[in-house]
């Protein structure tokens, strides 16, 4: 079996022994900075010349977690000629050794996890099981990589051929890769992208999200102090229309790894294609506008715990997201009826408390689009259920506390929403193909949730839903590395799945060595 033999999922903790989790929680909130992080770029000057930016808490904007330095045009053009000066010798190196490097920042994550769970904390707003898990999750796709690049890149596969003649078909790395990582997994996706390109060989300019820059810079040094050269993998923080923009322009980059949204993805696709240069690879993990169907056979107390996580686990900020619960009729007003009773009692604050459950928003970016989409909702929709959040805590952070919408019809949502909003649409039980076939036409196809106990629903569902993720009687998110490999189709992302045995394949080229013996 391709998962389960050579490598382990990461331990968690155990959530319901005190002593550990008060003992967590202490070690993390005894870390609280200040960090600060600037480009690692060998050989260049002045990158510290410019002003930094003052990185604050999304809880409390009062406090400043650190500051961070971030790129310019001149260090983008040394950083690609550092990358393509050092690639060879990585991809050179045996698939084995580069494996190694990536499982022993792995171990090395674990025992310095109180550090990363409190900086996903304070620079992100995870509430600490997210952080916990987040930990989990980078250190499971270093040591998934790892595995891979053993089992696909150690030996050359063997080919048939005539006599006196023998095949062989090599992997190699691209060359340049730059990955763009996003602010919502800013330790897992980052370090996910990052280690599939290193193990496959090919050296690595990582440009994290703005908002999450210092996650970004200590898990880089994590893996410099780990062994991959400071030439094979550098950190570019900084704006994306400067810094994104000035490397995938660049005829030097062979292949762009991306996650975020399916408009950025559009624009780095087109940058990539305006180029006189070799062709890229693009891997995109995008959007989704994902729902969840639930039938009269599902049980409502299962429904809601459901899609209580998954609306709202992460404060709503997961590509995977559900973001409209089609409820089948005959139980539907139970189901609303349980909703917000369960909704009124979720805790929306301080993601350093263990007792939270809804931490804040990114930014007052993120928050000021969930504002405007609530006045249209409320004027287009019914308020069916909402949390509370105290005035104290909501004046110093940027929170929004979960809200549920009964809508009138699926087009109502022009684009995906991402934050803790919920959408809820009734059907009738003859309606299942035309509920599938509006999810369908939303062009998105990322996770899919059902709730049914009826399996020729379950398959109706499985086999014409377009999308890449689909869980049945439980929550839509969470997707565990070398388990439900991630990513959807379409609008959603390219493919291949991270955490899943094709990924790396996208990263490699393939040459073939043909002897005539
Ligand atoms: N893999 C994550 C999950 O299943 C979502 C990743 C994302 O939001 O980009 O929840």
């Amino acid at each position: 079996n391709l998962f389960g033999e050579l490598r382990k999922n990461s331990m968690g903790i155990n959530f319901s022994n005190d002593n550990e989790l008060k003992a967590t929680a202490e070690a993390v909130n005894a870390k609280c900075g200040p960090w600060s992080a600037a480009p690692l770029v060998p050989g260049a000057g002045g990158a510290a010349s410019a002003a930094a930016v003052t990185v604050t808490n999304p809880a409390d904007r009062r406090q400043i977690v650190g500051s961070y330095v971030s790129a310019d045009a001149a260090l983008v053009d040394q950083a690609l000629a550092n990358a393509v000066a050092a690639q060879p010798d990585w991809d050179r190196l045996p698939a084995a050794s580069r494996a190694a490097i990536l499982e022993h920042a792995a171990e090395q994550l674990e025992a310095r996890r109180a550090e990363f769970i409190a900086l996903c904390v304070r620079e992100a707003g995870k509430s600490l099981p997210d952080a916990i898990a987040e930990i989990r999750e980078a250190a499971d796709f270093l040591r998934y990589y790892a595995t891979m690049a053993r089992r696909l890149f150690g030996q050359p596969e063997q080919l048939p051929g005539p006599t006196g003649e023998s095949n062989q078909l090599f992997l190699n790395g691209r060359g340049v890769f730059v990955c763009i990582s996003p602010w919502n997994f800013p330790l897992a996706i980052f370090l996910g992208q990052v280690s599939a390109a290193l193990a496959a060989g090919n050296s690595v300019i990582a440009k994290p999200a703005e908002q999450t820059s210092l996650i970004g810079h200590a898990a880089v040094k994590l893996l410099h102090e780990a062994g991959v050269p400071e030439a094979v993998l550098q950190y570019l923080p900084g704006d994306g229309a400067v810094v994104g923009a000035a490397l995938t322009r660049d005829p030097r980059v062979a292949g762009v790894a991306f996650t975020g949204s399916t408009e950025t993805a559009w624009a780095i696709n087109r940058a990539l294609a305006a180029r006189n240069a070799p062709i890229a690879a693009l891997i995109a993990e995008t959007g989704g506008q994902n729902a969840m169907i639930a039938d009269s056979s599902a049980l409502p107390e299962q429904i809601v715990k459901d899609v209580i996580a998954s609306a709202f686990q992460s404060a709503g900020q997961r590509c995977s997201a559900a973001r409209v619960l089609f409820v089948q009729e005959d139980i539907a007003d139970k189901v609303v009826g349980m909703l917000a009773g369960a909704m009124a009692e979720l805790k929306v604050g301080d993601p350093g408390q263990l007792s939270t459950d809804v931490g804040p928003v990114i930014d007052e970016d993120a928050k000021q689009i969930l504002v405007e989409h609530a006045a249209r909702m409320d004027k287009e929709a019914k308020l069916i259920a909402e949390a509370k959040i105290d005035a104290e805590v909501a004046a110093h952070g940027t929170f929004f506390a979960p809200r549920a919408y009964e809508i009138p019809a699926l087009s109502t949502l022009k684009r995906e929403v991402f934050g803790p909003v919920l959408h809820v649409l009734r059907w009738k039980g003859s309606e299942l193909p035309q509920v599938v076939e509006q999810i369908n036409a939303t062009g998105y196809g990322l996770t899919l949730g059902v709730h049914s106990r009826i399996d020729d629903t379950v398959e109706y569902i499985r086999s014409h839903a377009r999308v890449g993720n689909c869980y049945v009687n439980r929550n839509q998110i969470g997707a565990v590395v070398g388990v439900q490999p991630f990513g959807g189709e379409s609008l959603s992302g390219t493919g291949p799945k991270a955490g899943g045995p094709h990924y790396l394949l996208r990263f490699a080229g393939e040459r073939t060595l043909t002897i005539n013996t």
